[in-house]
């Protein structure tokens, strides 16, 4: 059996990333950009002002004061949009709007409030302003040439809004993977199938698909196929259109767990049989005509961890990910947390936060069938094997798939408001800052 980290280390070895597609900047968002988007020109193009008031020559201010205002004749209006048709000379001024160009000949703004009119054409200027005050430079924002957005980002709102802004309309991301998922088991029935004796609902194919979604794939339902080596064949056969192939059940060691020798006469060159976690031991990996191949536990937790814990960072690898493992915290542990002999133990743990530290508590009974444990559940804590138990009060670490137990933010925006007791946020032990694991 071989450990955990062996084991991702051998999938994530042999995974590719995928093609590239463009997409209309509409469909960006959460998308992996494929490629460094370049700035085509200067933002902003040119140097504008940053206030409602008069582009002025700096110089013509020197000595103002309230006691001691300087005159000069306003020879323009200029709303935002539009460029100044005469240059400022000397002594002249042009009102001018947030935004609007500066024009020729100026090199300063006087701010609306640091000026009072006499009549249409003349102003008093209260305040000397230095050379390029209240001026936006060309280019302040973002340079000509230079790289804007680099592959493998994550596309969000400001992304898409400084693509807007280059008019970039489509642009190159990392296709999605597609995902084709088997459930496998002749005791399954689908949800909308009569529930007879001795059948149980595909749940797998459900949680799976939505494992899939989460993580940027798109997943297509095989349907389930019964314990027969020619139903599973045909089934697969049909599930390698995809980029990636998953299954569940059907790989221990019972009389009808034909998923591996199907795997294996379909051409996988199977990598491992089992892995040393728990839940989730029997699991098999394999690469067929290029395409990766994950037969997991049929249990649906186990399904569901070990899909977490392999199938996710291959899936956002093949999307251009550069992020592909979840965050990992270290949490205290409220209960006894046992380790599991010769394994990796997962425990489902609910997080919470009290004066800027983690707490992690399990979420009831840990069998591998019981879904509810990891519905309650926050993140997976991490027990290594051959490890002492973890005694309550004890830091553990914890992997974070779902992060809404976090403090939200107040009205008032106000650190302070949100802590009840200990007010000392300074006190934070930085031991407990995140890590990525
Ligand atoms: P197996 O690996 O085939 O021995 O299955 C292990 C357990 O997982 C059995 O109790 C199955 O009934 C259950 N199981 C298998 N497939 C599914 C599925 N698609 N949805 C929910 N439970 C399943
Ligand atoms: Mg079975």
């Amino acid at each position: 059996m071989i450990s955990v980290e062996e084991a991702r280390a051998i999938i994530l070895s042999q995974i590719k990333v995928l093609g590239t597609e463009k997409v209309n900047l509409f469909s960006a968002l959460g998308r992996v950009l494929a490629e460094d988007v370049l700035a085509p020109f200067n933002i902003p193009p040119w140097n504008n002002t940053a206030m409602d008031g008069f582009a002025v020559r700096a110089q013509d201010t020197r000595g103002a004061s309230r006691e001691h205002p300087i005159v000069l004749e306003v020879i323009e209006d200029l709303p935002a949009g539009y460029v100044a048709r005469y240059p400022v000379g000397p002594g002249q001024a042009i009102r001018i709007m947030t935004g609007a160009p500066i024009p020729d000949g100026a090199d300063a703004v006087v701010r609306v409030e640091d000026t009072e009119l006499i009549d249409d054409r003349h102003i008093k200027v209260f305040v000397e302003v230095e050379r390029d005050q209240d001026v936006r430079m060309a280019g302040e924002d973002v340079k000509q040439g230079t790289i804007i957005l680099e592959r493998g980002a994550l596309l969000r709102p400001a992304d898409v809004g400084l693509l807007a802004s280059i008019q970039r309309s489509f642009v190159a991301v990392y296709q999605r993977p597609i995902v084709a998922i088997l459930s496998t088991g002749d005791e399954l029935v689908d949800i909308d199938e009569p529930l007879t004796k001795g059948k149980i609902v595909n749940s797998n194919g459900y949680s799976l698909a939505a494992q899939v979604l989460e993580c940027g794939g798109i997943p297509i339902q095989l349907g389930i196929a019964k314990d027969t080596p020619e139903d599973l064949e045909e089934k697969f056969s049909h599930g390698l259109k995809a980029d990636v192939l998953i299954s569940s059940a059907g790989v221990s060691v019972g009389d009808y767990d034909y998923v591996k020798q199907v795997l294996k006469k379909l051409g996988a060159d199977m990598q491992f049989w089992k892995v040393a976690m728990k839940p989730g031991s029997p699991l098999t990996f394999g690469i067929i005509k290029e395409k990766p191949a994950f037969g997991l536990p049929g249990n649906p937790v186990s399904a569901m961890v070990t899909f977490e814990l392999f199938v996710r960072p291959a899936l956002l690898k093949m999307g251009g990910h550069k992020r592909i493992f979840r965050p990992l915290l270290k949490a205290i542990a409220e209960e006894n947390i046992k380790p599991v002999k010769g394994k990796t133990h997962f425990v489902r743990v609910r997080l919470s936060t009290k004066n800027g530290r983690y707490y992690a508590s399990p979420t009831g009974p840990q069998g591998s069938g019981i879904l509810r444990s990891m519905a309650l559940s926050h993140g997976l804590a991490v027990i290594s094997e051959g490890q002492n138990p973890i005694k309550a009060g004890e830091e553990v670490p914890v992997i974070v798939m779902d992060r809404s137990f976090e403090d939200r933010e107040s009205m008032s925006l106000r650190i302070e408001e949100t802590l009840t007791e200990d007010k000392d946020l300074h006190s934070h032990d930085p031991g407990h800052k995140e890590h990525c694991c």
